[in-house]
């Protein structure tokens, strides 16, 4: 049986007629760039993060980039990240003129270490970018702590972790996104919250934050050509935004059918290979689904009988970014990070969608045993 790593239309179906009706409105309306749909849109995520403010954007790259610079990020500032992740994380450090600093991963969640992160701080160390790997929340107690002994900034990339939650301090349960200065989010199609096309979000608590990003997503400007900076065209599309508000009212349900089946998953391989771990203090929104194996030989090879039976399966992510041709110049090389080495040998992800049947489940685990025979 053919097994996709994503099935848009499984989550379109039951709710076609709503979409098409909001899409209608708004071509009606014609209100196509920043129509009150975005400013609604904006309302509603914000308030399910549970943060003052979200500005819509044009994809979660831009929301990456206009968050460090609208909170303070300048050339020459050195930026921490996880080396394993998008490469959209690092490209927009290097894009606003800072330096990208690799550090290493926690060997079971796959997220920033924060041993390796203060090992990384310099004088010119100004923020740290945790990225929320899967959907797995970072150990936000620990990069928080980091961050107010150093002063610095904390942008969440919760670009796979929307409605995801982190239990801060033990005695607050908040969204991923919600926790540092900013959250930025993306809503390319195979995401948690997916747009029909590119979309993206930050939220922050900050008030002068939010100013800046709502001009920095409309050419600096505040008032039609009038321009206080420079910014860029990266708004939030109207039709998008209606898509999203609809899709909004249902991801929770989403995560929660995602969990079922990642429990599923962990239910048949269990001792087969290494399953996600879900901290106590976290909810996972299992943006994938990713295990991992006891060598690289066991991984290439479940990865291939896999390929051969038609089920879908990724490698995220093949190649750590300090090993990647584009950070040459940093001078990266295998054993700097030997986490993240290890980790990127010998993990590959399974196909995740919340409709993914039983059957499925089954073809899928079934070939992941049949691979290690
Ligand atoms: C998808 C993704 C992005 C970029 O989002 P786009 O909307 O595709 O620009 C950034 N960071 C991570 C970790 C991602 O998975």
């Amino acid at each position: 049986m053919k097994v996709p790593m994503v099935d848009m239309l499984a989550g379109y179906a039951p709710i076609k007629d709503e979409i098409e009706a909001a899409v209608k409105t708004v071509f009606n309306k014609a209100n196509f760039i920043l129509g009150e749909e975005v400013t609604r849109f904006e309302k509603e995520f914000a308030a399910h993060n549970g943060t003052k403010y979200a500005v819509g954007v044009a994809n979660g790259t831009d929301a990456i980039r206009m968050a460090l610079i609208a909170s303070g990020v300048k050339k020459g500032d050195e930026v921490i990240t996880s080396p394993f992740t998008f490469i959209a994380t690092s490209e927009t450090i290097s894009q606003v003129g800072a330096i990208p600093v690799f550090a290493d991963i926690d060997p079971v969640t796959f997220n920033l270490d924060p041993k390796s992160v203060e090992q990384k701080i310099t004088a010119k160390t100004k923020a740290i970018v945790p990225v929320h790997l899967y959907g797995l929340p970072c150990d936000m107690d620990a990069i928080m702590a980091l961050a107010a002994k150093h002063n610095l900034l904390v942008i969440e990339d919760t670009a796979q972790a929307f409605t995801a939650k982190y239990n801060l301090g033990g005695k607050e349960w908040k969204y991923c996104g919600s926790i540092g200065h900013c959250g930025t989010y993306s809503f390319f199609p195979a995401k948690n919250l997916g747009a029909f096309g590119d979309g993206g979000a930050v939220t922050t608590n900050d008030d002068k934050i939010y100013e800046t990003l709502k001009q920095l997503r409309n050419h600096g400007s505040k008032v039609r050509y009038h321009h206080e900076m420079e910014g860029f065209n990266s708004r939030l599309d109207t039709v998008q935004a209606a898509i999203l508000s609809i899709r909004l009212r249902h991801v929770e349900k989403w995560t929660e059918m995602r969990n079922a089946v990642a429990a599923k998953y962990a239910e048949a391989l269990q001792g087969v290979c290494v399953t996600p771990v879900v901290p106590e203090n976290a909810r996972h929104s299992f943006n994938y689904y990713t295990l991992r194996f006891d060598s690289k030989a066991k991984r290439d090879n479940a990865q291939k009988y896999l390929t051969e039976q038609q089920i879908a399966n990724q490698i995220y992510y093949p190649i750590a970014l300090h090993l990647q041709e584009a950070y040459a110049h940093l001078g990266g090389k295998r054993g700097d990070l030997p986490v993240c080495d290890a980790v990127m040998d010998t993990v590959f992800s399974l196909p995740m969608y919340p409709e993914l049947s039983d059957e499925q489940i089954k073809t899928v685990t079934d070939a992941v045993k049949a691979s290690l025979k």
